[in-house]
């Protein structure tokens, strides 16, 4: 990881392709939802792409429900109850361009992550006639070699009843913090996952 830091920080060489991804974690009764990513084969967090235009909580927002059926709204880490003194910005500035003042605070997410998505496509591109150049794969057709996540704690907004996204996902369902230990996923995703047990006060 050390590496993937000292890439980026020196931008001067041939930086990876960057996306800019959001996704989110809900927790409900102690609970976490999650689901099984198809084609990564491992238990995460919903979470996808930002398009265009999209502001990253709004994606991770968008993403939650296309992927679970469940209507979320991202929490500012700032505003949670457990925090000392409450320092949220949100809402203390007017709605954001076009329609009022310039400037708009948003929600902060719990996390900003980077990590490598297609490192083999970065080390080809280096070597290729034009190195430039996306080299888009069948698994990432937008050729990301890195994503940069934002990722949010959520709050459901009208219950929390699942329905499983079939095309994306081979399984939905509910954890406890226990359960994290021994889930089928990667030691990042199980340290984000603890973190937004810890802060949301579940131990
Ligand atoms: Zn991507």
């Amino acid at each position: 990881m050390n590496d993937t830091f000292e890439q980026n920080v020196h931008r001067d060489v041939k930086a990876p392709k960057i996306c800019y991804t959001a996704g989110g974690m809900l927790i409900h009764a102690n609970k976490v939802l999650l689901v099984k990513h198809k084609k990564l084969g491992i238990w995460l967090n919903p979470g996808g792409h930002i398009d265009e235009g999209e502001l990253p909580h709004e994606a991770a927002e968008r993403e939650f429900f296309e992927e679970t059926g469940v209507k979320v709204k991202a929490v500012d880490v700032f505003s949670l109850p457990g925090v000392e003194k409450k320092y949220s910005l949100v809402g203390k500035s007017k709605t954001a361009f076009p329609y009022g003042e310039n400037f708009g605070f948003q929600p902060n997410p719990m996390t900003t992550n980077l990590h490598w998505v297609n490192e083999e496509s970065y080390q080809l591109r280096l070597k290729s006639d034009n190195p430039d150049k996306r080299y888009p794969t069948a698994r990432w057709k937008r050729g990301c070699e890195q994503h940069v996540g934002f990722f949010y704690l959520l709050q459901a907004v009208d219950g929390v009843t699942f329905s499983q996204n079939q095309e994306e996902t081979d399984g939905i369902a509910w954890f406890r913090l226990a359960d994290i230990d021994e889930l089928e996923t990667r030691d990042n995703i199980r340290a984000e996952i603890k973190l937004g047990f810890a802060i949301s006060g579940i131990q």
